[in-house]
């Protein structure tokens, strides 16, 4: 019955919805572990089959909660993860990817992520993503938080354009990227991960955003969700704990916008007029 979730097509030929789901801030408290492994369930079930997850998240909690929550049906999904800065050396990324699996209780990351840029240089971080893919322990190997200048760099070491996609922060709120990192991804065929797709909860209680999401009868979160699903190229992995929440961000699919309403949340959120260096959270 659902509008299907539009697809991704990877460099490599896999394909993933375009909206999947977050998970910073999950694995902190034992408490909540029931409420976030059935709302990435509830999830899964509804089609937002890609989950973000990183070492760092509930510093490695996050991943058990994933490997709950995949438990049997490991080939429905496509699981992302990322690799600390300071662990990203030749070694250190076969050792953290090799920790991140177990806690995902799984013997292969879908797509494995330099979560942001550090010391390490990123040869030797590219030669270890490679030596992880022909190990097949990771299908493919990524970044986050690079700008164009990153990317460019990049493509300049050895393998360096085996880059199959660089998460970053992308919401109506921080549209900067559209400037040049997007249409730059865009044209190479690099998927973009937009995270904190709505800004962390932030941008919900913006008037012009609240208006124009009640003429949809669709709440705000939803519309700004269906902003960046518009996007060639951009996957959006909004979180949340509630599996209430979840069936609303799934249904921001259904959102047929006029132009005149795109119009009006681009007078309320501007596109950026000249270059910004990307913004991270
Ligand atoms: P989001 O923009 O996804 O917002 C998450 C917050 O919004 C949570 O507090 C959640 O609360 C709430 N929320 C979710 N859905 C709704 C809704 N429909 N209505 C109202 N509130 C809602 O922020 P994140 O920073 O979590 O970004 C998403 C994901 O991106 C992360 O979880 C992580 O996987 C990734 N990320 C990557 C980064 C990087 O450096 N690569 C940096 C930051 C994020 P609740 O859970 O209670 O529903």
């Amino acid at each position: 019955q659902d509008d299907p979730i539009p697809f991704v097509r990877f460099p490599n030929g896999a394909e993933v919805p375009a909206l999947g789901q977050g998970t910073w801030a999950m694995g902190e408290d034992a408490g909540h572990a029931m409420a976030e492994i059935e709302s990435l369930k509830a999830g899964i079930d509804l089609g937002m089959t890609l989950i973000d997850t990183a070492e760092m998240y509930g510093d490695g909690g996050a991943e058990e909660i994933v490997g709950q929550a995949i438990k049997g049906r490991r080939d429905e999904v496509f699981i992302v993860s990322k690799v600390y800065p300071w662990n990203a050396s030749l070694t250190g990324t076969v050792e953290a990817c090799e920790h991140s699996l177990e806690r995902l209780g799984t013997d292969r990351i879908d797509l494995y992520l330099l979560h942001w840029r550090g010391s390490h240089p990123l040869a030797e971080t590219v030669a270890a993503f490679e030596m992880l893919k022909a190990s097949g322990k990771i299908g493919a190997w990524g970044v986050s938080n690079f700008d164009t200048g990153d990317m460019e760099e990049l493509l300049g070491v050895p393998d360096g354009a085996n880059v199959a996609a660089n998460q970053v922060l992308y919401n109506l709120s921080r549209r900067g990227i559209e400037f040049d990192l997007l249409p730059w991804c865009q044209s190479r065929s690099i998927p973009v991960m937009a995270y904190s797709p709505i800004e962390q909860g932030h941008i919900l209680h913006h008037p012009e955003l609240i208006r124009i999401a009640k003429a949809y009868q669709a709440t705000p979160a939803q519309l700004a969700l269906a902003f960046l699903l518009e996007r060639d190229g951009v996957i959006v992995i909004p979180k949340t704990s509630s599996a209430a929440r979840a069936a609303e961000n799934r249904d921001c699919v259904s959102l047929e916008i006029t132009d005149e309403d795109w119009q009006a949340l681009d007078a309320a959120f501007p596109p950026p007029a000249k270059k910004k260096p990307l913004e991270m959270l």
